[in-house]
């Protein structure tokens, strides 16, 4: 097994995931894991954006391949405009560079994480009613670069499978989340940022919270988003599918439960700052027919066991 951003939070789970199933797993990523020792058998620090990495990756013997890499982050990465040219540039090349060693030698089948931000922005207006059913991907619209970036890929992907005959299974992740994930470096996501703003804040204070709280999305507990990656891999089904959790909450929500975790008691300010599509929610209709595979998880289940760490992250530098 071949894992493409081994170093990274969903691909450091899906190490671990593979190595319990019993499989020789090759790790490659610009960094090794940043919070744990890596399971991989071989890990390889190399720049998937380098051809030569990328051939000599392919020259060995592969069944399957886990493309998680790519340059991305949190709202504060990804809606801010300042690193567009680099979200587009570093991850198109990574998957070209995949790609092109897969037109000479399409032997593994390969699983490739897409996004919901491929959803077209006119369908997430209404927070309570987004549409984003597989089918209603196009026209395209994406709200962000990394958007246009991941359906490009996917149809790069979905062409080396027509043209190549290559075995492809593509995923549309939904905000993923969960321990050992980026929580204070500018890449952090919703739920990390959040729980670490409750964990910083004193009993009494306040946290911040980008734009007026009404936003909406649902979060992935990243065990889940495991079962559902390896099951689409394992079966006949290309997708894209989504695979996310369909229970939509609204960021103040989301701030609330964090801050009954906490048992503190903490107000929200509502501040100016990058905050993506105003609603957008799992549909797992189609991996549920095709798959038998939906969310079970509750978010609350999820999130403690998340503040936890970032509480413990959080007295470790402090
Ligand atoms: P992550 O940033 O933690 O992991 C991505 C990894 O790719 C990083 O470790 C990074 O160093 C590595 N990488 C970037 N450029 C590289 C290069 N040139 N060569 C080698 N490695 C490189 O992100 P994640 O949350 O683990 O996401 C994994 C995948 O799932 C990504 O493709 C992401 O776009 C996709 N995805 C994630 C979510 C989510 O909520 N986490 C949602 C939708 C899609």
């Amino acid at each position: 097994m071949l894992v493409l951003g081994a170093g990274g939070f969903i691909g450091s789970h899906l190490v671990i995931r593979l190595k319990k199933q019993g499989h020789y797993v090759t790790g490659v990523d610009l960094h090794l894991p940043e919070f744990s020792v890596t399971a991989a058998d071989n890990f390889i620090v190399g720049d998937l954006r380098d051809r030569d990495v990328c051939r000599m990756l392919l020259e060995e013997p592969v069944d399957e391949i886990y493309q998680l890499a790519a340059d991305m982050g949190g709202a504060g990465y990804v809606f801010t405009g300042i690193n567009d040219m680099d979200i587009l540039y570093n991850s198109a090349l990574i998957n070209l560079n995949i790609i092109n060693e897969l037109m000479k030698n399409p032997k593994p089948k390969i699983f490739f994480s897409s996004s919901a931000c491929i959803y077209p922005a006119y369908n997430q207006l209404d927070p309570d009613n987004p549409n984003c059913e597989e089918s209603s991907a196009y026209p395209a619209e994406p709200d962000s670069e990394y958007g246009w970036e991941k359906l490009f890929s996917e149809r790069l992907y979905q062409n080396l499978k027509k043209n190549y005959g290559v075995e492809v299974h593509i995923g549309r992740y939904h905000n993923i989340f969960g321990v050992e994930t980026s929580w204070n470096n500018g890449k952090e996501k919703a739920p990390a940022a959040i729980c670490r703003k409750v964990a910083q804040a004193h009993d009494g204070g306040s946290i911040d919270v980008w734009g007026d709280g009404s936003q909406t999305r649902s979060f992935l507990y990243i065990d889940e988003c495991l079962d559902a990656t390896i099951k689409i891999m394992a079966s006949d089904f290309a997708g894209p599918a989504n695979i996310g959790s369909e229970e939509s909450v609204s960021i103040t929500e989301l701030a609330k439960k964090v801050i009954a975790i906490s048992g503190k008691n903490i107000s929200i300010n509502y501040v100016d700052g990058p905050i993506g599509v105003n609603g957008r929610n799992s549909d797992n209709r189609l991996i549920k027919e095709k798959l038998g595979w939906t969310h079970t998880q509750s978010l609350d289940d999820g999130l403690k066991k998340l503040y936890d760490w970032i509480v413990q992250q959080n007295n470790a530098v402090n």
